[in-house]
C-alpha cells in the first residue's frame, strides 16, 4: 500500500490543499492553561489522567484559509481572551464589530467539523446529521465571504463564571474546575434542538445546529455586525446548556474516581522537582 500523493482538499475553500496541520481550539487557550497550570501541564479537566499538551489537531485546511482563522483569532485573543484570562476581568464589557461572529462562526465550524471527520461511525441522536451538514455549509459560505447571513444557525456568547448558589463543597469545587480551566468540544441534543458548543476556559460559544425555539436564547446572541456585550446581564438559555455543564460534572467526577496512584505520585513528583530548580535557581 502506498501513500496518496495528493492531499485532500481544504474542508472550508476546496481550493487548495489541507496542509495546514492545525488547532482545533486555538493555540493561545492551551499557552495560557500551561502558563497558569502549578505543574506546568495540561490536564483536560474531564481527564485528569491524561497530559494535553496542545489540544486536538487535525488537517483540516490549507494556508489561506489557516491564515484568514489567524485574523479573527488575534483579535479575539486581545480584545477578550487576554482581559479575562490574563487581567482576571471577568466582568469585561466590550464593543465588537463583525470580527466576533466570524471568530465564533470559525470556532462552531471547525468544532463541528473536526467532530463529523474525526468520528464519522457516530450517529448524532435524533437524525441530526442533516441539520449538521447544513449548519457547516451555511457557516462555510459565510466565512468565505460568499454570504452575508447565517440564519438560523446563530451564535451565542457567553463569559462564565461560577454560580455563587452551588451548595455542596465538591460540586463547588468541580464546577470552579470546568468553568475557569475546562476546554472541551461537544455536541448537545434535545429532539428539536441541537448545538455545537466550545468552551475556552472561562468563554463558551455555541453554534445553533437546529432550534425550534431560537427566543429561549436571550442577552447572548452575536450580532453578525457587531455590537457590545454586558457581563454580568440577565442571559437566558436553552435547557441544553443546564445538559452540557451536567455532562461535563458528571465526566470530571467519574476520572477523579479513576485517577490512579501512580498519577498523583507523578504530579508529586513533578511539583517537587520544579520546587526544587526553582529553589536552586
Ligand atoms: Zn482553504
Amino acid at each position: 500500500m502506498t501513500d496518496d500523493p495528493t492531499p485532500a482538499p481544504c474542508a472550508l475553500c476546496a481550493a487548495e490543499p489541507r496542509d495546514e496541520i492545525s488547532h482545533i481550539i486555538p493555540a493561545f487557550v492551551y499557552r495560557w492553561l500551561k502558563q497558569s497550570s502549578p505543574t506546568g501541564f495540561i490536564r483536560a479537566a474531564a481527564n485528569p489522567n491524561k497530559r494535553l499538551q496542545d489540544g486536538p489537531k487535525q488537517r483540516l485546511l490549507g494556508r489561506a484559509c489557516e491564515d484568514l482563522f489567524s485574523g479573527w483569532e488575534n483579535q479575539f485573543a486581545e480584545t477578550v481572551f487576554r482581559e479575562v484570562h490574563h487581567k482576571r476581568n471577568n466582568h469585561l464589557n466590550f464593543s465588537y464589530g463583525d470580527w466576533l461572529a466570524k471568530f465564533c462562526v470559525g470556532t462552531s465550524w471547525r468544532s463541528l467539523a473536526y467532530l463529523l471527520e474525526a468520528k464519522p461511525d457516530v450517529v448524532l441522536p435524533f437524525g441530526h446529521e442533516a441539520a449538521a451538514r447544513d449548519a457547516l455549509e451555511v457557516w462555510r459560505t459565510y466565512l468565505l465571504g460568499g454570504s452575508r447571513f447565517i440564519a438560523p444557525h446563530w451564535q451565542y456568547f457567553l463569559i462564565l463564571d461560577t454560580p455563587t448558589n452551588v451548595p455542596n463543597e465538591a460540586d463547588r469545587s468541580d464546577m470552579t474546575t470546568f468553568i475557569h480551566r475546562g476546554v472541551d468540544i461537544d455536541t448537545m441534543h434535545a429532539p428539536d434542538e441541537c448545538y455545537v458548543f466550545t468552551k475556552l476556559c472561562n468563554v463558551l460559544i455555541v453554534g445553533s445546529v437546529l432550534d425550534a425555539n431560537p427566543r429561549q436564547w436571550q442577552g447572548c446572541k452575536v450580532g453578525l455586525s457587531g455590537g457590545n456585550y454586558r457581563c454580568p446581564q440577565d442571559f437566558r438559555v436553552s435547557g441544553c446548556f443546564t445538559k452540557y455543564i451536567e455532562t461535563a460534572l458528571d465526566q470530571i467526577r467519574q476520572a477523579r474516581r479513576e485517577i490512579s496512584t501512580a498519577q498523583v505520585e507523578k504530579m508529586t513528583a513533578t511539583l517537587r522537582r520544579r520546587h526544587s530548580s526553582a529553589a536552586e535557581g
